[in-house]
């Protein structure tokens, strides 16, 4: 079977579900309800590492529709995306990177996702005409590196990831290309059924720009001996991952979980680089998001039991004006710094506002 076979046998309608897990009469219809605004799709390699028996399972948590989604809270743009938007599929928000949108597709459609509003859907944001956007930031000459995202742009086939490395790879002023994914976590298969693709990657660090890979591992049972020879096959192939966590209620909000996923993640290679407050996300927002007071406290708590090697991350909000790190808590005043920012005079400004204890995004405070 090859990778594309294997994902037309993900799990995406209550039928295939409920040969995997029980689901109630009341349950089953509101996933039905959940599931006309917001796709369900599981790899069936996913599935395998949900605790069935745990209603509260984090696995499960990030992969299987919840009645919480129903609640309409948040937005479907926290970042200014639309706004940071240059044409179809092509976003500049910092001055050094861009950020092309290859495909609404994804290996599974993560409960917990920030561009929830177009993945799996119909959409214009999708990158339309490639040429125009290689064009674009051929004209760049500010922009030193891509990020290729989506969705998922590893579930491009390969002939597809070349054509884009290609036509990006000419540019002196890029420095190293970025591709944003999650499969390495929820579908390791595509990376280790495509040689083709290791050695495109590979070739194209040989022969023109760095590439890297920014993964999402949110918790240890992420890391298994599929996933962990997923990593190595990249690093095999002269990609280097990072790794993105997103702090999420009820799957990594405790420091030792946290802890032990950043450990583990040195361990086999991969690169602490954020822990993500997670986004004010409507259908997201109310079951994920942990107030900031105590994201911060957890990951205080979780740097005490690491390495220097292991808490190189940053704890990082993604706010419209810019990447915001959550520095420090004393005397009621919760104190912020940009690491990046839209308005490029405001990076690295320090900056502190009132604490409050429900408050889980710099607009509530
Ligand atoms: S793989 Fe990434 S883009 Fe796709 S649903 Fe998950 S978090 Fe969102």
């Amino acid at each position: 079977m090859t990778w594309q076979e294997e994902l037309r046998e993900n799990i995406c309608t209550i039928a295939q579900l409920k040969k995997h897990m029980d689901l109630s009469p009341e349950e089953e219809g509101q996933l039905r309800e959940i599931m006309r605004i917001h796709p369900m799709s599981i790899t069936l390699y996913y599935m395998s590492l949900i605790d069935i028996n745990n209603p509260d399972d984090p696995i499960r948590k990030m992969a299987v529709p919840s009645k919480e989604e129903l609640n309409a809270i948040g937005s479907y743009d926290t970042s200014g995306e639309r706004e940071n938007t240059k044409m179809p599929g092509l976003q500049h928000k910092y001055r050094q990177t861009a950020l092309i949108l290859a495909t609404n597709r994804c290996a599974m459609y993560c409960r917990h996702c920030f561009r929830k509003r177009l993945v799996g859907l119909p959409t214009a944001e999708i990158v339309r005409r490639f040429n125009d956007a290689v064009t674009y930031i051929g004209n760049h000459k500010e922009i030193n590196n891509v990020l290729i995202t989506g969705g998922d742009p590893f579930v491009l086939s390969t002939k597809v990831i070349r054509q884009l490395l290609d036509k990006l790879s000419v540019f002196q002023h890029l420095d190293f290309i970025r591709f944003g994914t999650r499969i390495p976590v929820t579908f390791p298969n595509r990376i280790l059924e495509d040689e083709e693709l290791l050695t495109l990657l590979a070739n194209t660090t040989a022969n023109s720009k760095r590439v890297y890979v920014v993964t999402q591992f949110n918790h240890p049972r992420e890391i298994t001996p599929d996933s962990v020879a997923a990593v190595e096959s990249l690093i095999c192939s002269d990609v280097i991952v990072n790794n993105q966590t997103v702090l999420l209620d009820g799957v990594n909000d405790d420091p030792e979980t946290l802890a032990e996923l950043q450990n583990k993640l040195v361990g086999i290679g991969v690169n602490p680089y954020y822990v993500f407050q997670c986004r004010p996300v409507k259908r997201v927002k109310t079951h994920f998001q942990v107030p900031l007071y105590k994201g911060y406290e957890i990951v205080e708590d979780a740097k005490k039991l690491l390495n220097g090697h292991s808490k190189r991350f940053k704890y990082i909000m993604s706010h419209l004006s810019g990447k915001i790190e959550l520095v420090g808590i004393m005397d009621d005043y919760i104190y912020f710094k940009y690491h990046q920012a839209k308005d490029y005079d405001n990076i690295g400004k320090l900056f502190k506002k009132k604490l409050n204890t429900t408050a889980g995004w710099l607009d509530e405070l």
